[in-house]
């Protein structure tokens, strides 16, 4: 017994010994790895500050202390993902699982963990809580490195089989085990996928663009005199700031043009770390990675759009999904418009690519739904969402099929077509599309002649479509990007806004009267701010909501509420919750008016708001930085007053 403690003792002394010996070898060799520790701490500053710069300061601090091999895993484990956005690569471990296997590694009961977590409201605090408190003591403990946590987790997503379940709570065990209090606070919330730190991409760009805006003003001499030339401010502070501040903004414009077609900033970080600016280059459109889709302006009228872009490329808009889909030889790609993988979902589209697709390698995009061979109509698209599903593919795909009607081509025979003007690609997408049932071009016409758009779209909006999308001919593919390269016209909905609008919830009210049954009686929205990076309040919304979408709704909100206002978001009201902006809602208004109490666009003590906001459905397909941003909202605010004159003047005239 004696003999078989003194053997364990002394492994344990051997593995420290060890460790210690790794880390002096790669200090010696200049590299130093990062402990997973001091990430945590990292994490714990970020979820400290309420100020988004000083969030992104953290960041950059963060992102320089780690090594080319682990910024990726840095930047992906920050974001609770375990790879780019595209890849949906989760741990994928349920609370209940997770709740198991912080019992394994303190000893504590699941019941004492399950009350503790309906005390505490996430994972993350219990496990870091019954860290401090453990009731075991593992002898093993390792001093975890970043890499050793991703490596675990991604062992975790990988398991399947029988005995999946106990391999994934080993993985988990073993992390926790390991963990100091602050470090189990973030390794419970991993697999979950919510790291309760509101970094986004956006967030992230900005710190790359703060590490690199140094090298930009060393390398780049010829452009940083062109910025000096444009340089307004006149004291020599202010010039130096103003000068920081352009440098910064244009980094930032160089990785988000490369983000735009290469949507992983793991990989874009990692070519950086390793050849600075200079990576940057490496970085192109390639099969198998998602493009971000190019975004369609608003305008109201048909006069409107000939006289932004002139003569015109003008399409009937679908209402179905977009997809974009990649085709290398017989393998095909597709991913949705959130670039997720949705390959298995769409059989007969994969097929159709193979035959109908006369290229080896392409990138094309279009707008599927569902189209009904027997009376030749387009399904509404409560039809066509049903092909959004994960089970029973085939017969819904028998049921109703799908028609693709493609728009656009990105890539060729490994040659990017983005930069060609519209009316090149569309000539090439046409050469090769060989006719076939199921892939068609989008119906259009080319016009200069606002009567022949509008004739074009009261015949479109007849054969049950939404109207009309118009395109600049001369436009390259303006990846990720919302410009005027595209303008869509809807039907309009008589006294109401003639389009919806995607809010982000940030909070709600409790329910009082009868809905104090639901516990929740109220939601408090906002637009995004892309330029800020922040969610800005514009409405709350209390009709719209079935009882069961309320009761939906408050186990979901309940989830993410955060003690203080997040980070990113910018409200004076202030709801009886907090919540993380997380979760999208698609909401109809009567007008946008101009209001003291939100920030949406505040300018000179008013904000916008949305008058008699009311629910129409989730958007689970959005992310929030997908909702309608607050530029788009001034615009529609101008649109309708447009509307509105337009309207006077048909009364006078009558
Ligand atoms: P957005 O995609 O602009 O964020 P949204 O999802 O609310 O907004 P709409 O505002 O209705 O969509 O319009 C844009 C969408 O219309 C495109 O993303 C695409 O899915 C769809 N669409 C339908 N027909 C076409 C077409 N001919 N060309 C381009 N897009 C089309």
């Amino acid at each position: 017994m004696l003999a078989r403690f003194t053997a364990g003792l002394f492994n344990i002394v051997e593995w420290r010994k060890a460790q210690k010996k790794l880390r002096l070898l790669f200090g010696a060799l200049n590299i130093n790895y990062m402990r997973f520790r001091e990430l945590a701490e990292y994490f714990d500053k970020i979820q400290q500050v309420q100020s988004r710069l000083k969030m992104t300061g953290i960041i950059a601090e963060m992102l320089q202390k780690t090594i080319a091999g682990e910024i990726e895993l840095a930047i992906y484990l920050s974001q609770g993902r375990l790879g780019p956005g595209y890849l949906g690569l989760e741990a994928g471990l349920g609370e209940k699982l997770v709740e198991e296997s912080i019992a394994r590694a303190s000893g504590f009961l699941r019941k004492e963990i399950n009350e503790k977590y309906k005390e505490l409201g996430d994972l993350g605090l219990v496990a870091e809580f019954v860290s401090s408190k453990k009731k075991q003591q593992s002898l093993y403990r390792e001093e975890l490195s970043v890499k050793k946590v991703f490596e675990n987790f991604e062992k975790i997503a990988k398991a399947s089989g029988a005995k999946s379940q106990d391999i994934k709570m080993k993985m988990m065990a073993e992390l926790l085990n390991s963990a100091t209090p602050l470090e189990a606070r973030f390794i419970a919330r991993i697999p979950i996928g919510n790291m309760r730190l509101g970094i986004g991409d956006p967030t992230i760009m900005d710190a790359l663009a703060i590490i690199h805006s140094k090298e930009f003003f060393q390398k780049e001499k010829k452009e940083v005199e062109e910025i000096k030339k444009s340089l307004k401010e006149k004291k020599e502070e202010k010039r130096k700031e103003e000068l920081e501040r352009k440098i910064k903004f244009r980094v930032r414009e160089l990785v988000e043009e490369k983000y735009n077609i290469f949507p992983d900033l793991g990989k874009i970080a990692r070519m950086l770390k390793e050849k600075g600016l200079e990576g940057l280059k490496e970085v192109t459109i390639s099969i198998g990675i998602p493009i971000r889709p190019t975004l369609a302006e608003r305008l109201s009228s048909a006069e409107e759009i000939v006289e932004k872009i002139g003569k015109c490329l003008v399409e009937q808009k679908y209402d179905g999904f977009r997809l974009q889909l990649h085709k290398d030889k017989e393998k095909i790609i597709i991913f949705s418009r959130q670039s997720e993988n949705v390959t298995h979902m769409f059989p007969e589209l994969i097929e159709a690519a193979k035959k109908q697709l006369r290229a080896r390698q392409v990138v094309v995009e279009g707008e599927a739904l569902a189209f009904n061979e027997a009376t030749k109509e387009y399904f509404p698209f409560q039809v066509t969402i049903q092909r959004k599903r994960k089970y029973e593919i085939q017969e819904k795909a028998k049921e109703f099929p799908l028609k693709l009607f493609l728009f656009d081509i990105m890539l060729l025979e490994n040659e990017n077509q983005m930069l060609l003007p519209l009316e090149q690609r569309r000539k090439t997408l046409a050469k090769i599309l060989k006719e076939g049932e199921t892939i068609a071009l989008t119906n259009s016409i080319i016009t200069d002649d606002p009567k022949k758009i509008d004739e074009f779209f009261e015949q479109s909006v007849e054969q049950g479509l939404e109207g009309i999308i118009a395109k600049d001919l001369k436009a390259k593919y303006i990846a990720g990007a919302r410009k005027f390269a595209w303008i869509k016209l809807k039907r309009s909905y008589k006294g109401e806004l003639n389009d919806s609008v995607d809010v982000t919830i940030i909070g709600y009210y409790k329910g009082r009267g009868k809905r104090a049954q639901f516990g929740l009686g109220g939601l408090l929205t906002a637009v995004y701010n892309s330029k800020k990076d922040a969610f800005e309040s514009i409405a709350k919304i209390g009709t719209g909501m079935s009882e069961q979408n309320l009761v939906e709704l408050e186990k979901m909100l309940a989830k993410t509420k955060t003690e203080k206002k997040p980070a990113r978001v910018e409200s004076e009201l202030e709801p009886d919750y907090w919540v993380e902006p997380k979760y999208v809602l698609e909401v109809r208004a009567d007008e946008i008016t101009k209001s003291p109490i939100h920030t949406a666009g505040k300018a000179n003590g008013d904000g916008f708001a949305l008058r008699f906001p009311r629910m129409v459905s989730f958007r689970a397909d959005k992310k929030p930085e997908q909702s309608t941003t607050t530029e788009e909202i001034i615009k529609m605010f101008r649109q309708q007053k447009h509307v509105q004159i337009e309207g006077e003047k048909v009364e006078q005239m009558a």
